[in-house]
């Protein structure tokens, strides 16, 4: 675990073990120098312990990246609740959750994420002060979708295979959820050809009446010959060894760790498929849940979301100058940001 830890950078890992509520849970700080760690709190069904482990440190990283290059002042942090086998009260054990998180002193702000919803986080608060994403404030997920929207305008402006503007593009989108059908809609509006895929069927109907979309099977969305796939369901799709498959000119979604290794970056890049990364694309919740802490008004909110586009162009200006992948550029970017730009250096050393 400590190697684990060393490797990512991550800070620190805090578990609670509760019997009365079935509560298991752990929290990954993985940077706090930039200010408190905000970052959603996900409701999963592991195999084991370590599966649990792992996804939270990843997932923490990945929220300190992410602030780091939307700017905004937070910490990176994620945590992760083992679904009990039976869950008895759901309510309960939201509440010790609650009392977690307080313990931490607001060093980690909680919120929502995959398995997770709005009336968990109302719980959530009922035990600390230290959550977001309450019927108070509201779903991040529109947000994250707009943010998405402009990682997707950033690709077609910056990617001379695709075409200028959305009214003439085909975009392929994994997961209707909470984030991948409000984009769908934002898409639609915008005069855009669907794709879409989900493993519940219902979500796909509503697509398919409300948007027109067309609809590819779970298993084959990410196969389909697109303008740009947006994966937002789970992590984990884009393979190295299945690269050569995709048929799609570029790569821009929501679901956070889209590349399943560090290798499936450098394929994409060697297979000529532009990768907007996910961190830099769904920062758009983060964005309003920090800045609406702060008191920021939805005009501001939305004028530093546009920035998304404007990180991914400087991404792909960088890539074309020194042909390295986005996704290595994107990482030295963030880790500038957070380390100094002698890091690199330092790690090569
Ligand atoms: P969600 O749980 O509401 O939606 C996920 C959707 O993906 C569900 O409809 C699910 O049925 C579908 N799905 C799961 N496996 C699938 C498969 N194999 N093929 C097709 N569909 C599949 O989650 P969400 O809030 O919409 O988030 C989506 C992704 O974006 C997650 O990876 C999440 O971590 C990430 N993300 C979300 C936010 C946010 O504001 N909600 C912010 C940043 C990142």
């Amino acid at each position: 675990m400590f190697t684990e830890m060393k490797k990512s950078r991550t800070t620190e890992l805090h578990f609670k073990s509760d019997p009365e509520t079935g509560l298991q849970a752990i929290i990954a700080l993985h940077n706090t120098s930039r200010g408190p760690a905000l970052g959603g709190c996900r409701f999963f069904t592991y195999t084991d312990t370590d599966e649990a482990i792992h996804d939270a440190i990843r997932l923490a990283k990945g929220m300190s990246y992410k602030a780091a290059l939307a700017g905004i002042e937070q910490g990176g942090g994620k945590a992760v609740i083992v679904a009990p086998k039976e869950l008895q009260d759901r309510e309960a054990l939201f509440c010790e959750f609650g009392r977690f998180v307080d313990s931490l002193g607001g060093r980690y702000i909680t919120a929502m994420d995959v398995g997770t919803t709005v009336n968990d986080m109302d719980t959530i608060a009922s035990t600390t002060d230290h959550a977001s994403c309450t019927s108070k404030s509201g779903d991040p997920s529109p947000y994250t979708a707009l943010g998405v929207l402009h990682g997707i305008k950033a690709s077609l402006k910056a990617c001379p295979d695709l075409p200028d503007d959305l009214a003439n593009a085909h975009i392929a989108v994994q997961g209707l959820g909470h984030v991948g059908f409000a984009l769908c809609e934002l898409l639609h509006r915008e005069g855009a050809r669907l794709t879409v895929s989900d493993i519940d069927t219902e979500k796909v109907l509503l697509c398919e009446q409300q948007f027109g979309a067309e609809v590819a099977d779970p298993g084959e969305i990410i196969l389909v010959a697109c303008d740009i796939l947006s994966p937002c369901g789970m992590g984990g799709v884009i393979q190295a060894d299945t690269v050569n498959k995709l048929r799609c000119k570029a790569i821009a979604g929501s679901a956070n760790n889209q590349l399943a290794t560090l290798d499936a970056g450098l394929a994409l890049h060697r297979q000529g498929i532009l990768y907007a990364p996910d961190y830099v694309v769904n920062a758009g919740g983060l964005i309003y849940a920090s800045l609406l802490r702060k008191g920021q008004s939805s005009a501001e909110i939305n004028k530093r979301i546009k920035v998304i586009e404007q990180t991914v162009i400087k991404l792909c200006q960088r890539h074309k100058s020194n042909g390295e992948p986005t996704s290595l550029i994107a990482d030295r970017m963030a880790e500038d940001i957070l380390y100094g730009s002698n890091y690199q250096q330092c790690q090569a050393g």
